[in-house]
């Protein structure tokens, strides 16, 4: 055995007293070498952490540290080199103690913070004083290839796990076709990890479309709040099953109408908020934030969108990491039935990279979550505003009184009306809007817009009290209860108090708009 290259290599040991071990092994340790065409070695004991024993130059070469850095990095234990995710399986490995024969690849962590792919061969020895030891040796592989083989690996089990529950759960609905209460069950599971699936591919098939350069942007005209509200409407059903509450709020929103890419902004907010709902706890309030920032373009407005939560938070560690593909905390402060798959963040970073924008997080452990959107969006110009201007009827010069306790929905509401031309005074009870209603003329207001669970005076005290003061016109406006409660019984008890319709929260402002149109005609304003 020629064994001038290994003594090219220079030997760190942890440890002050050198030791005669490695001429010992060294038949061992050069076959490995040479078989793996190795750039370094590194040997530690089989004890809780791996203490290095030593350490080549190469390998430290290969992760950019020096002995004295790596050291002090690792606090002398190997396993705190190697990725957080790989750490259970390399440590399982080890302590399998098979005989290093065949060749396992893992990832260490480098000094820049960066995870290299390296591929190693493993043999068991014992140091001269007894405690038994472990001999690798390691060499780089070319990061792109094992990416692209741990993200198949990774994909091919994330997809099945579903589709087996899919197969599995119609298998015993099959089996139990007879009875109704299990079939129920077991198709309600079918759907549910059907839907699962259905997300999974789309975000696998999202991050392959971004690599690859497939995915483009389509622009076309919108309404923010109308996107804000389909959100909010596509999560109500997530949002009660944790009792959670949404709440939106718009600040320094000066533009509504603009252009862009919806289908993407939209999906990018839902990912956020699909995250703040699995990582918070049952009845906490996730806060989505709309600002407009300071124009610094004349084209186009700067948006912020904040989704924050209070739920567990993200380590500091892991704050950069979790935009990687694949990437979630490990950890048991989250639960294991959360479905997950840890593509969401990265297709949501790489998607607002794509619109131009920037992805933000600040977060702290058990206190909650806060992922920032800085988006510039473009805004419609005067020409295409005119053009769906001329083919929306107008609704401009109607006064209407929004009867509302809620702060964030009287700024809704009023945003939403001015933008169409709308004149609308805010009452924050009953009460305050019989006063607000009595000082003004007859026929000053066109229509009511009336919440029903308000302090001082409900909605159904205000409608009654209105109807009895026609001198003000109070026989002949229009009142449409605007509220929460949409049983049946609810619609006929505000028309049993005289209200003219009835309109769910939260507001659609589409059917909103349509009813004031009707109202507008069928009064002649
Ligand atoms: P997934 O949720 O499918 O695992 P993501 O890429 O969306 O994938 O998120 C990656 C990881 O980041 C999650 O597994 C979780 O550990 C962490 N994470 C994301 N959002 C939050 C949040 N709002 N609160 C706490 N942890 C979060």
């Amino acid at each position: 055995m020629d064994n001038r290259f290994f003594y090219k290599e220079e030997i760190y040991f942890a440890e002050h007293h050198k030791q005669n071990l490695l001429e010992h092994n060294q038949e061992k340790v050069v076959d490995m070498l040479l078989q793996n065409t190795a750039v370094g070695v590194v040997g530690g004991f089989y004890e809780e952490g791996l203490p290095i024993h030593f350490i080549s130059q190469f390998a430290l070469r290969n992760i950019g540290y020096t002995f004295e850095e790596f050291m002090e990095k690792t606090g002398g234990n190997f396993i705190e080199a190697v990725c957080p995710d790989d750490r259970r399986f390399y440590t399982m490995d080890l302590l399998g103690q098979s005989d290093g024969s065949e060749k396992r690849e893992f990832r260490l962590i480098n000094q820049k913070g960066d995870y290299v792919w390296v591929s190693e061969m493993r043999t068991k020895s014992v140091a001269d004083n007894g405690r038994p030891l472990w001999i690798s040796s390691i060499r780089l592989v070319h990061n792109e290839h094992m990416a692209k083989r741990h993200f198949i690996s990774k994909i091919s089990h994330d997809l099945r796990t579903p589709m087996n529950a899919i197969l599995g759960m119609a298998r015993l609905a099959r089996y139990n076709i007879d009875n109704r209460e299990k079939l129920d069950t077991y198709l309600d599971l079918v759907i549910q990890s059907s839907y699962h699936l259905l997300n999974e591919i789309g975000q696998v098939l999202d991050l392959k479309s971004i690599e690859s350069g497939v995915m483009q942007l389509e622009e076309q005209p919108f309404n923010l709040h109308e996107l804000v509200q389909e959100i909010e409407e596509l999560f109500a059903g997530r949002l009660e099953n944790k009792k959670q509450r949404l709440v939106i709020s718009y600040k320094h929103v000066r533009h509504n109408q603009l252009i862009g890419d919806t289908v993407n902004l939209q999906k990018v907010i839902m990912n956020l908020l699909a995250n703040a709902i699995k990582y918070s706890p049952d009845e906490s309030d996730i806060e989505l934030d709309v600002e407009e920032l300071e124009p610094a373009d004349p084209d186009k407005a700067g948006f912020e969108f904040r989704v924050t939560d209070h739920g567990i938070g993200i380590p500091e560690s892991m704050q950069d990491r979790i935009f990687e593909p694949f990437e979630r905390i490990e950890d048991s402060r989250e639960s294991s039935d959360i479905p997950h798959i840890g593509l969401g963040l990265a297709v949501t970073k790489s998607i607002v990279q794509m619109m131009g924008g920037t992805l933000r997080l600040t977060s702290e452990v058990d206190v909650g979550s806060t992922f920032t959107i800085a988006q510039q969006i473009r805004i419609q110009t005067e020409e295409s505003r005119q053009q769906s201007e001329k083919s929306a009827p107008s609704l401009e010069d109607m006064r209407v009184l929004a009867v509302e306790d809620n702060q964030i929905n009287q700024e809704l509401i009023v945003e939403m009306l001015n933008q169409d031309g709308i004149d609308v005074d805010v009452a924050d009870n009953g009460a305050e809007a019989v006063k607000l209603f009595a000082s003004h003329e007859n026929g000053y207001y066109h229509i009511i817009l009336m919440d029903i669970n308000m302090p001082v005076m409900n909605g159904y005290e205000c409608a009654d009290t209105i109807r009895q003061m026609p001198e003000h016109g109070g026989d002949m406006i229009p009142i449409i209860a605007v509220t929460s409660d949409t049983l049946a019984e609810d619609v006929k008890l505000a028309l049993s108090h005289g209200m003219n319709g009835h309109m769910p929260k939260p507001i659609n402002f589409e059917e909103l708009r349509a009813t004031l149109l009707f109202w507008k005609n069928k009064h002649k304003i």
